[in-house]
């Protein structure tokens, strides 16, 4: 019988159930497929419900993690399979190289020595980045990171020389790691609905049609805007723009089920907008808005108020874009008045929901239903959003219950 317990996923949930856990007195180990822990909430600019920068959540429990000698993490790590039961598993763990050391925390020079660019995913391509990076600003383990793809060619060569010695090792290898515990906490998140999946809404084909989570890295001011958000056509501030709601979301072709905070997500960039520019004209075409609660019906309510923002209530059936001007057409059924609403915006954004981590990419040991949440059982606890879509706050409740849990599950097994 182990008194450990395994956390699937670093992300805001992972952290807290860990952090949670170990301050029961356990061992715990986190196994995160990122170079980096912080989940999605890292690449947020804001974040309910205070509207805080990522920071503010996320170092508190990084610090936890950093300080607590119950707590092991992996990160660029994969769990290959689980086997046992309640109160003794064993789970083999892959972890892949990073091709660094801990001492390589700034990575300049080798970047000037590399010859290639990719697109940066945590940007969601909006821009580039070297094979040797820093993962983000506030990247924890603030330790960098070669690309695979270089290892063994001349510019991962190239990369190592114009690095100080000892920072780049390209011999690293894939290593296995056997853990044996007696709970696991799966914490794998959720990634954004492939916006490129949903014919109609124009993403892919229309330049200036971009998602939510887009919207957040421009945002950022570490993102690739530097905090502007900007048509990706000519980089201009937009002067209008239109929010589309459930997109992907409530519907039997791609996500059958709400996503929970997209609407939230949407007012928020509203309000991104309209202190980015006070001319901003806003169109939000939506089935209904979902605000769950007190404090975020608060937030509609005065969102609502702002005479910039329109409220359009309407299924959107068509995103187009004018290839000349690179203005964006929005044709929606009206649902009030009836009939065909059309609004040309310099930019729309796609409210794009949630899909579960296991949609795309199944643990092999862990159930799933339909949809790719985790199917809860006896030992094995899914908390944030693997288990159903919800906000930050919800996922740390949900963590913290899923810690209390486990630690029932190595009690009740010892
Ligand atoms: Fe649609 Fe709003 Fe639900 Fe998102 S939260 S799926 S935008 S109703």
């Amino acid at each position: 019988m182990s008194g450990s317990v395994l956390v699937i996923g670093g992300g805001f949930s992972g952290l807290t159930a860990a952090v949670e856990a170990a301050e029961m007195g356990h061992d715990v180990y986190i196994v995160e497929g990122q170079s980096y822990l912080g989940g999605r909430v890292a690449q947020l600019n804001k974040y309910f419900p205070k509207l805080c920068p990522p920071t503010c959540g996320l170092e508190i429990n990084f610090k936890r993690v950093k300080t607590s000698p119950r707590i092991t993490f992996y990160t660029l790590a994969e769990v290959e399979s689980v086997s046992g039961g309640p109160g003794n598993y064993e789970v083999r763990v892959r972890v892949n190289p990073r091709y660094t050391t801990p001492q390589c925390t700034s990575c300049e020079a080798g970047a000037a020595a590399a010859t290639t660019e990719v697109p940066n995913e945590f940007n969601f391509g909006m821009d580039t980045r070297k094979p040797i990076y820093m993962p983000h600003p506030m990247a924890f383990p603030a330790q960098c990171v070669v690309d695979p793809a270089v290892a063994g060619t001349e510019e991962g060569e190239a990369i190592k020389a114009a690095m100080p010695a000892g920072h780049v090792d390209l011999g690293q290898q894939p290593e296995t790691v056997t853990l044996n515990v007696g709970a696991i906490v799966v914490a794998t998140g959720w990634a954004p609905y492939d916006a490129g999946k949903i014919d109609n809404l124009g993403f892919g084909r229309c330049t200036n049609v971009v998602t939510n989570m887009m919207v957040e890295r421009m945002a950022s001011p570490a993102g690739p805007t530097g905090g502007k958000i900007l048509r990706p056509s000519d980089q201009a501030e937009p002067k209008s723009v239109a929010f589309v709601q459930c997109a992907g979301s409530r519907d039997e072709n791609h996500l059958p089920y709400c996503s929970y905070i997209c609407c939230m997500a949407t007012l928020k960039q509203a309000l991104y907008l309209r202190e980015q520019s006070p001319d901003t004209e806003i169109y939000v075409f939506y089935i209904d808005i979902r605000a769950p609660g007190r404090k975020y019906e608060n937030f509609y309510k005065r969102v609502k108020e702002d005479e910039k923002i329109h409220f359009v209530k309407g299924k959107v059936a068509e995103v187009s874009e004018d290839p000349a001007t690179k203005a964006v057409k929005v044709v929606a059924e009206d649902a009030v008045g009836g009939g065909k609403i059309e609004q040309e915006v310099d930019l729309a954004v796609l409210a794009t929901g949630m899909q579960p981590t296991g949609a795309l990419k199944a643990i092999p040991g862990i159930e799933y239903d339909q949809d790719g949440f985790v199917v809860p059982k006896e030992g094995i606890i899914p908390c944030g959003c693997a288990l159903r879509p919800i906000d930050v706050v919800s996922s740390a409740q949900s963590a913290t219950a899923a810690a209390l849990k486990a630690v029932q599950t190595l009690r009740r097994a010892g």
